[in-house]
């Protein structure tokens, strides 16, 4: 399966992004309104600058406590990302999210972001996937 494929099946492919200077108090407000583990930092929703997700902000929040909510995303955020593009094979993306131990990752077609799959994405499309192989070959052997 390709990411492009993965993209597709979404029912929504817009990307979340905040722009640099957002505070982290307030990406934690989109975080939770919008009930996602990470957003995009950009200017425009098309450059990615970085990425930031639920754990980094408990990891800040663990170390110092409220005090960092005023501080600007771009104090946390990861700013080499891992990205992928629509060409790109699903379990590939996978095993990139494992070893790296992050869940999400921004798909990019030349240089710009144009969606952004996480690890739930592609799990339940390879579930989905799954399941029709399964249906087709009960199909055959009982000669549907
Ligand atoms: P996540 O598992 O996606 O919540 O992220 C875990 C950590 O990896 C956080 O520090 C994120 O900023 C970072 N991270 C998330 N996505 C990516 C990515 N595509 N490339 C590099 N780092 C990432």
């Amino acid at each position: 399966m390709l990411v492009s494929q993965i993209l597709k099946s979404k029912k929504d492919d817009g990307v979340v992004s905040i722009p640099p200077g957002t505070t982290i108090g307030r990406a934690a407000e989109v975080l939770s309104a919008r009930r996602i583990g990470a957003l995009v930092v950009s200017t425009d929703g098309k450059g990615l600058l970085g990425i930031i997700s639920e754990r980094d902000v408990v990891r800040e929040l663990g170390r110092r406590g409220a005090a960092c909510l005023g501080d600007a995303v771009e104090t946390i955020m990861t700013a080499k990302v891992t990205t992928c593009s629509l060409e790109d094979r699903a379990d590939g993306v996978l095993t990139r999210m494992t070893a790296g131990r992050f869940r999400h990752v921004p798909v990019m077609e030349m240089g710009q972001m144009v969606g952004l799959i996480s690890i739930g994405d592609v799990v339940k499309a390879r579930l989905d996937e799954l399941s029709m192989e399964k249906d087709a070959l009960e199909g055959m052997i009982k000669g549907f």
